[in-house]
């Protein structure tokens, strides 16, 4: 038997170890993808899917046999049970029905393109009540492979973690539970033992280049591009947009605000910020490319801490020029974590530009604290 995989050369060694445990009949039953929003664990999680349920006696999945033809993405159609995050009206969601709509909803577009790092509500969570639907279901008396999958498993609440967790610790004969995430500090830490683990790599630049090639979506500077979405071919082709260079721009005038001393006006940050909010195509974009260029910026300082080089090579003299890098290590660190913080605060009631200002200001009061040589540093002019 052998079971074939569509992996870019970065990832060939997840591959194998797929394929060497699918071949000793010894698959885990319950695997936990992790890795980069948009690198591809949910494109993954489907070919998995398909390897597992597929009935061919020499290439799974073959595309032929019964459970194969069952696959139809264009009608978000397959054999699998979903559980995804879901949002709405607390009330209407407790009604079957309407969960399963809502999550046919978000499979069908999720399954044409599992690429997309915005294919499920980013305000929706995996409700207690889908994954009971899916245990219901699991619990009928049933010869087929059955494959459970559940996309952003750490939006689970306490409460559906722990109506998983007893299955996850016995999972029923003929099942499979993938699970996908790419915050797995945030998933319960029981959760997280039950599950066997497979890390997805960042894409080469090259591999981003034909993955964006195939879609036809031109980029004047794919190193930058690159750069800015941390590696993901998903997040590539959300950030090949235009509203992407403006993102830069603001998150590189935070990083100087934040630098500078208070005299510095953020009004006109500000009314930047909401000139691109307009501009975009969603609400939650500017945002979200925001906090996205700010991660790529810091990733960037700490480069120049270590000595390498960076990727935002336009902004090289300005990352430079800031504080940051020189103060070392800690201080960076200390700010990328804060920066993870507040991006749990975006897409909440809070106007995101307070968020970011929050943000701003936690950076300037914590970072001098952070550093006893600052005290002897020369005031900035
Ligand atoms: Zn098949």
């Amino acid at each position: 038997m052998e079971y074939r995989f569509e992996l870019p050369p970065s990832q060939q060694r997840v591959a194998e170890r797929l394929k060497t445990a699918l071949e000793s009949g010894g698959f885990p039953q319950a695997l936990l993808i992790t890795g980069g929003a948009g690198v591809g664990k949910r494109a993954l999680a489907m070919q998995l899917a398909r390897a597992l349920t597929c009935v061919d006696d020499e290439v799974r999945p073959c595309g032929k046999c019964p459970y194969c033809r069952a696959v139809r993405p264009e009608k978000g159609e397959s054999p699998w049970l979903w559980v995804v995050p879901l949002a709405g009206d607390a009330e209407k969601l407790e009604k079957e029905e309407v969960r399963l709509e809502l999550t046919q909803k978000a499979v069908a577009p999720s399954m044409v393109d599992p690429w997309d790092v915005e294919a499920f509500p980013s305000k929706g969570t995996v409700r207690v009540e889908s994954v009971r639907d899916v245990l219901r279901e699991l619990g009928r008396k049933d010869v087929r492979t059955r494959v459970v999958l559940v996309p952003e498993a750490d939006r689970m609440a306490a409460s559906s973690a722990n109506a998983l967790l007893k299955t996850l610790e016995e999972v029923p004969e003929n099942c499979y539970f993938v699970l996908t995430t790419s915050h797995a500090a945030d998933l319960l830490p029981t959760v997280l033992s039950r599950c066997a683990k497979i890390h997805l790599p960042d894409a080469t630049v090259a591999e981003v280049g034909e993955f964006l090639e195939r879609r036809r979506i031109s980029v004047e500077r794919l190193d930058q591009l690159w750069a800015l979405a941390g590696g993901s071919p998903g997040q590539a082709a959300l950030m090949s947009r235009e509203s992407v260079a403006s993102a830069r721009s603001l998150a590189m005038g935070l990083l100087e605000w934040t630098a500078a001393d208070t005299s510095l006006d953020l009004a006109g940050w500000w009314s930047d910020f909401s000139a691109a909010r307009k501009k975009s195509e969603t609400d939650e974009e500017t945002p979200r490319f925001v906090v996205s260029a700010l991660a790529s910026l810091l990733d960037d300082l700490m480069r120049i801490v270590s000595g390498l080089p960076v990727r935002n090579s336009e902004y090289e003299e300005r990352l430079r020029a800031l504080p940051f890098a020189r103060r070392g290590a800690d201080v960076v660190r200390h700010m990328h974590s804060e920066l993870l913080k507040m991006e749990r605060h975006l897409g909440h009631s809070v106007a995101p530009e307070r968020v970011f200002l929050a943000l701003a200001l936690k950076w300037r009061n914590d970072s001098p604290r952070l550093d006893l040589s600052l005290a002897s540093e020369e005031p900035r002019k």
